[in-house]
């Protein structure tokens, strides 16, 4: 290896080092806060903190998430409006999103929660 190449590592080094700890810190503080991504079907293995929004446009039909309290279930509400009960999401600009009303499980770990641009709040 001449001295060109060690140059050339050290620096691609440095350089993933530097994304990692600009990126990677921004990742981290992203994924504290719930976003939406709009999907065909609610996938069968879903990512926490991410609201899956299933629907066209404004033609929605259907968000999926994984319970935030840990216990790993998936959530799936109903966003049709023919359909009760129903639930509002908002999709906001900068990519958090909003579910209205509040979510109670009726089954499993009986999470009760809102969540409002992007953030849980418990409700007790
Ligand atoms: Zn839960």
């Amino acid at each position: 290896m001449n001295w060109l190449t060690a140059l050339f590592v050290w620096l691609v080094r440095q350089l993933t080092f530097l994304a990692n700890a600009i990126f990677g810190r921004s990742l981290e503080r992203k994924t504290r806060t719930f976003r939406s991504v709009r999907v065909e079907d609610l996938p069968d293995q879903p990512d926490s903190f991410v609201v899956y929004i299933a629907g066209e446009g404004p033609n929605v039909w259907a968000a999926g998430l994984v319970c935030p309290c840990g216990c790993k279930e998936i959530i799936e509400l109903n966003l049709m409006t023919q359909v009760r009960p129903r639930w509002r999401v908002t999709e906001h600009k900068n990519g958090t999103v909003s579910l209205e009303p509040s979510v109670w499980r009726r089954s499993g770990c009986r999470s009760h929660f809102i969540l409002r641009d992007g953030l849980i709040h418990w409700c007790r």
